[in-house]
């Protein structure tokens, strides 16, 4: 497969690109690659568009923004899918995302566009069939199902096709047909003047609103619209290492399209409840071991609790002061897109008893005798 460029390279503009620095230079490519502007090249002209629109799509998209950055393209594609689920995907590879970029804001260009593409049904002018909406909602887990991953059942209310008019609109019996004033085409042709000169434009049909068809005895059930909200219930997927904030795509898991239109995804947000012992930061999980004074001045073995379930024994040496870290490597978390793992990394903190019995202050005595009075304080030691 061809090595895809970097969206943000593709741009021209860097990673923290404000919205309206991505649209200015979305703007100025797509100019600049317009067919009439590349005559002797317009092959190359048009390839080099799809990818300005392609990165623009995606940038534009806050949330497809935070998945580009966070999975780049190499996602792990169909991610836990195979039998039975293979609709889990995190979204990757932005194949779901291949429409084109909504050029609302952009007046004078998207005409130019959709002449470009030859009035194709996915350009906005013609929008007979609708592409479900997407979905989105958020979804807690614990810092040990993040840990290890976990499915979860989670339960959404969004559009579905009628079952009773099988998604048609029109009443049980009855069927749609096609409308009189477009010739069921949904679009009515157009002749505008453009800063290119003059093209031909497709605009929606009023009367059938762009479908090519009217119901005349609407669905009792859905109204006419073809779809009803439903409460599904869904598995996800959790994979291993998962961090908070990060969202997890089910495509084609959104509301149902209209007229044949593709169903939306399901963005699900994941965040991670706070563990009292574990913190992460990256792939490591970080945590405080509290020992004796005695452990700490004559050197201990200790059991450290790892998030899996696991006891993991480590000396500790003599000599160790409070605040000193060790590390165990590869014990951290598994890296989602990545064959490696963070270490676990834990602070030792020496405990002063407050309590004693005699015998131990007796001992504790004996050793002071030991012992001069105060340690020499250095100022690096303790304002450093
Ligand atoms: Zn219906
Ligand atoms: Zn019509």
């Amino acid at each position: 497969m061809a090595q895809k460029r970097d969206y943000y390279e593709v741009l021209g503009v860097d990673r923290n690109a404000s919205d309206e620095e991505l649209k200015k230079a979305f703007r100025k490519l797509a100019k600049k690659y317009h067919p009439d502007a590349n005559p002797d090249n317009k092959q190359e002209a048009e390839k080099k568009f799809k990818e300005v629109n392609e990165a623009y799509e995606v940038l534009s998209d806050k949330q497809k923004r935070q998945m580009y950055d966070q999975f780049g393209f190499d996602g792990p594609q169909n991610f836990g899918g195979g039998q039975g689920g293979g609709y889990y995907s995190y979204g990757s590879g932005f194949d779901g995302f291949g429409g084109f970029s909504d050029f609302s804001d952009f007046g004078d260009l998207g005409d130019i566009f959709s002449s470009f593409f030859g009035g194709g049904s996915r350009t906005r002018s013609s929008s007979s069939s609708k592409r479900g909406a997407d979905l989105k909602m958020n979804l807690e887990i614990s810092f040990e199902e993040a840990y290890l991953g976990v499915e979860k059942e989670i339960s959404i209310n969004r559009n579905e096709k009628c079952s009773s008019c099988n998604g048609t609109g029109a009443k049980r019996g009855t069927s749609p047909e096609k409308c009189s004033v477009c010739g069921g085409t949904g679009k009515i042709k157009q002749v505008v003047t453009t800063p290119f000169g003059q093209m031909a434009t497709q605009k929606i049909c009023s009367h059938c609103g762009g479908s090519g068809k009217v119901i005349k005895e609407p669905c009792p059930d859905c109204k006419g619209k073809g779809i009803n909200k439903k409460a599904i219930k869904l598995k996800v997927k959790i994979p291993e290492g998962i961090d908070d904030g990060q969202t997890i795509v089910l495509k084609g898991e959104g509301e149902s399209g209209s007229n044949g239109g593709t169903k939306g995804n399901l963005y699900i947000v994941v965040h991670i409840k706070k563990h009292p012992i574990y913190t992460r930061k990256a792939e490591h999980v970080l945590c405080d071991i509290p020992i004796t004074i005695t452990g700490a001045a004559l050197g201990t073995d200790v059991e450290i609790p790892m998030v899996d379930g696991t006891k993991e024994r480590y000396r500790i040496p003599e000599g160790t002061q409070t605040g000193t870290k060790f590390t165990i490597k590869n014990k951290g978390f598994k890296r989602v897109n990545g064959n490696w793992r963070g270490d676990f990394v834990f602070t030792v903190i020496v405990q002063t008893p407050k309590r004693l019995t005699r015998e131990q202050r007796e001992l504790l005595l004996e050793l002071a005798k030991t012992m001069k009075e105060q340690p020499p304080i250095r100022k690096k030691g303790i304002f450093g």
